[in-house]
């Protein structure tokens, strides 16, 4: 069947860049998932984990929202940040987990539940993820 390219890129970094059987990427839609020779596509990313397949073994990566551009056999995720499951810190997500909490039962304005509501997402998220490595 062969491979498809993943390139997990962020400002700062590329966090993954290898061959793939396929991925199921966090669409705001829903999940969706890329095998190789893919048509082309151009989808928003909520939070959420990526999952992508190498020699028949899932792997996981966390992604803060972004976009996933499918082209040529190549699947590009951009994501304002995007860590493998591997690297998550948990005492750090649960640490981030509980100031956004304290935020939200603080009822802060409503700009400022916007992002404790996206943080606390992000932490929710990281925690389920470390679970799966
Ligand atoms: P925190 O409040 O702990 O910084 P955050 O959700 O605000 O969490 P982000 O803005 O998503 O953090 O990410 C900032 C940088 O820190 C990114 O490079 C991201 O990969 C990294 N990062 C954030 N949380 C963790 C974590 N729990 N484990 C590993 N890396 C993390």
């Amino acid at each position: 069947m062969g491979t498809l390219q993943l390139e997990v890129v962020t400002p700062d970094k590329t966090v993954v860049s290898t061959a793939v059987e396929m991925a199921v990427c966090p669409g705001v839609e829903g999940e969706f998932g890329v095998l190789p020779q893919h048509v082309s596509l151009l989808s928003a990313l909520k939070i959420g984990g990526l999952r992508y397949r190498i020699d028949g073994k899932d792997e996981y990566v966390f992604i803060s929202g972004g976009f996933a551009d499918v082209n040529n056999n190549v699947l590009t995720v951009l994501a304002e940040s995007a860590e493998r499951a591997a690297d998550i810190d948990t005492a750090r997500a649960l640490a981030a987990k509980e100031r956004a909490e304290k935020r939200i039962a603080e009822h802060a304005d409503n700009i400022d539940m916007t992002r404790a509501e996206a943080s606390l997402q992000r932490a929710v998220v990281r925690l389920q993820l470390a679970q799966s490595r």
